[in-house]
């Protein structure tokens, strides 16, 4: 058998999906999403809650049946070649599922049973020692900590070695050093080769992990770009000074920097962080003769952040 190597690991076209749950409104969760995901990349998708991105993957993944466009997998369009095409991914998912009743070798033997892999190719062995669970192995998964069942969800998605990987929502409820013991494996997986999907509502996550980031907001891709130039975009912050005594006007110089006077007290300034340093910020305060009683720095909402993207892909 050749291998062909596809340049796009995935490729959506059109793809909408809507639900339809009886006596509700039909949800449109998908609004026709058009995506190309590179091979070899770690590609974000990061959205607020509902925005569709376990739609989105679930579909890819056949977890989940679109309502039309079409979806590309390792080259096999998930319609005509449904299987090869599920065969192609490995899916953790957002929920936890997993049978108390098995052990994580029993949980890993069916599921390479399930996708077909023959007992002499398995890697049960090697991929529980990869996850940090070759001394849990024939331990009934009730029996583990939330941190190693979380584990073994991605063991179980690595049985029939797909060469794309796709977590939902990897880190939610995940302790920080699991994070990184998760992270740290992930990019692993990457170097080997695997193209990694991965969904977030965390903007620094995103930032740290993945190399483009698709934005979806709504059922819509927003934007879409490599990491470096999405975050140009985002580049901005705002601070909070509140003032020990009212101020009536503020100077020219402090208005050129952007601020506003909120009340009497309190003055905001929006700022691009990589144009300007805080330091000069607080330095033209001093010299305005302001004293600061409070001050506080906030990243944008990632809210505000699809706002601002939306209008500059709008206009
Ligand atoms: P995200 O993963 O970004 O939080 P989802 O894909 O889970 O978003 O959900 C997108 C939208 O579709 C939401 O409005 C959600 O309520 C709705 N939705 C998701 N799954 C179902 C379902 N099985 N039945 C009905 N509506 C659903
Ligand atoms: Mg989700």
């Amino acid at each position: 058998m050749t291998v062909t190597i596809p340049d796009c690991a995935i490729r959506t076209k059109e793809l909408r999906k809507v639900y339809s749950v009886r006596g509700r409104h039909p949800v449109e969760a998908l609004k026709g999403v058009d995506l190309e995901i590179p091979t070899g990349s770690i590609f974000g998708l990061l959205g607020p809650n509902g925005a569709g991105k376990s739609t989105l993957i679930n579909i890819i993944a056949n977890l989940v049946k679109k309502t039309s466009g079409t979806a590309e997998v390792w080259g096999h369009d998930i319609d005509v070649q449904r299987r090869l095409a599920s065969a192609s991914v490995g899916i953790v998912p957002q929920e936890l599922t997993i049978d108390p009743f098995f052990t994580p070798r029993e949980a890993l033997d069916l599921q390479a049973g399930y996708y077909g892999v023959p007992a002499s190719e398995r890697q049960t062995s090697a991929i529980l020692v990869a996850l940090g669970l070759a001394d849990k192995a024939e331990t009934y998964t009730r029996r583990l900590s939330g941190g190693m069942r979380r584990r073994l969800m991605v063991a179980k998605a690595l049985v029939h070695q797909p060469p794309i990987i796709i977590l939902d929502e990897p880190t939610a409820g995940v302790d920080v050093e699991l994070r990184s013991q998760l992270w740290d494996y992930v990019r692993e997986l990457n170097a080997k080769g695997a193209t990694i999907v991965l969904t977030t509502h965390y903007l620094e996550e995103a930032e740290q992990m993945c190399d483009r980031i698709a934005i979806i907001n709504q059922g819509n891709v927003v934007a879409c770009d490599e990491t470096s130039v999405l975050m140009q975009d985002l580049d901005q912050k705002e601070i909070h000074i509140t003032t020990t005594n009212p101020i009536d006007e503020l100077s020219p110089e402090l208005q050129h920097l952007g601020a506003n006077l909120k009340t009497p007290k309190v003055i905001e300034i929006r700022y691009q962080p990589s144009r300007l340093a805080i330091g000069e910020i607080l330095n033209e305060i001093d010299r305005a003769g302001i004293l600061v009683a409070d001050l506080s720095v906030s990243e944008p909402a990632l809210e505000d952040l699809f706002l601002e993207v939306t209008s500059k892909s709008a206009g």
